[in-house]
């Protein structure tokens, strides 16, 4: 790690999350024999983001800092306010105006102050943010920022472990600023040159259709990104439409065989209604590594019998609006007629299970 202390006071409890095999349900759905999840929901703050913002806090306080600026999407600027509560820290975040809801209370009850920045532009409004911000000497943080990825890179070490060695040949990676997938690759890439493992495993670029800078690029076999603008998505936690790290990870996919794929927005939202099925309530950006590994396999880039590990980035409670648009099974009823329902449920239930039921 790039520091030379580290002050434990300032860990919320991230990381140590569990690495498990998918259900049958899931590997059905992808089409893998062997299907692994790394869940990072169990994060303090519910995303992956929390690994980052360990490191980017204990750099700030390093440096004396007493003001963390980001511009995020959500879990980012989630993330920051929860350490920096914790640190003593006065937190700063601009979002755009999809943000959800529930991801802006999170921020603002850890104590944040919050620019809900009116656009859709998220790629341009950051931009301009940075502009700003630079102008006035605030560093803000990113997603893509160097002490982050170390933070990320503890992953691939805690991956490492939890498969003893025996590592997934690929590993989809929902992809917006490009800080997770590279830090997991750098981490990789250092326990290779520690000689603790052979082959690096692939990265699987993920992004949303509606906002595939990197992917679009890739197919094109371009060497940089396609910047999307408005780039709406459901996936909002994925819409960086113009990430600045996006070249290096469009270099290093083509240098290291890796594969992309984006998902649409129908696709996003019947893999997010899949992994809930299977158990998994993630947000939509999360689950769009299931969709495009259930394309990858179609188009034969994967084969069946490849280990695949999908990476859950973050949960599904902290996006409401999202779930307006599944078909949820919920059934109005007064106290007087729960008998007779209750009664024709048990019934179905026995009569599928072959058992008699009096
Ligand atoms: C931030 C985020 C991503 C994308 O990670 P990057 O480091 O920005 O590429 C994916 N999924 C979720 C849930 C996120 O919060």
């Amino acid at each position: 790690m790039p520091f030379d202390g580290f002050d434990a006071e300032i860990s919320l409890g991230e990381g140590a999350t569990p690495l498990i095999a998918a259900p049958a349900s899931l590997k059905a759905y992808c089409s893998v024999e062997s299907l692994s999840l790394k869940n990072e929901t169990a994060n303090p703050t519910w995303s992956f983001k929390d690994r980052g913002t360990l490191t980017c806090i204990a750099m700030s306080k390093a440096m004396n800092e007493d003001l963390a600026a980001t511009v995020s999407t959500g879990n980012m600027g989630h993330s920051l306010a929860a350490y920096g509560a914790k640190a003593g820290m006065q937190v700063l975040v601009f979002v755009p105006e999809y943000t959800p809801a529930e991801k802006i209370a999170a921020m603002a009850i850890h104590g944040a102050e919050i620019f809900r920045v009116r656009t859709k532009d998220y790629a341009g409004m950051k931009k301009a943010v940075l502009a700003l911000a630079e102008k006035q000497g605030l560093r803000v943080v990113s997603g893509n920022g160097p002490f982050r990825v170390e933070g990320y890179k503890l992953t691939a070490f805690e991956i490492f472990e939890q498969t003893r060695g025996r590592l997934p040949d690929y590993i989809a990676v929902p992809t917006s600023a490009c800080g997770h997938i590279r830090g997991l690759f750098k981490g990789f890439v250092e326990l290779q040159k520690a000689g603790l493992i052979g082959d690096l495993p692939k990265m699987i670029v993920v992004q949303a259709e509606n906002c595939s800078p990197i992917v679009t690029a890739f197919r094109q076999k371009k060497r940089e990104i396609i910047p999307f603008y408005k780039g709406y998505t459901v996936a909002e936690a994925i819409s960086g439409g113009d990430p600045p790290g996006g070249n290096e990870i469009l270099d290093k996919a083509y240098r290291f065989a890796w594969l992309a794929e984006t998902v649409s927005e129908e696709e996003i939202l019947a893999s997010q209604a899949a992994l809930a099925r299977s158990g998994y309530f993630v947000e939509a950006a999360a689950a769009t590594g299931s969709g495009a590994v259930k394309k990858l396999c179609a188009a034969g880039s994967i084969m069946p019998s490849d280990k695949v590990l999908l990476m859950l980035t973050g949960t599904g409670l902290k996006d409401a609006g999202t779930l307006k648009r599944h078909s949820l099974n919920v059934r109005e009823i007064t106290p007087q007629a729960l008998e007779a329902e209750m009664r024709k449920i048990i019934y179905n239930a026995g009569e599928r299970s072959g058992e008699t039921i009096y």
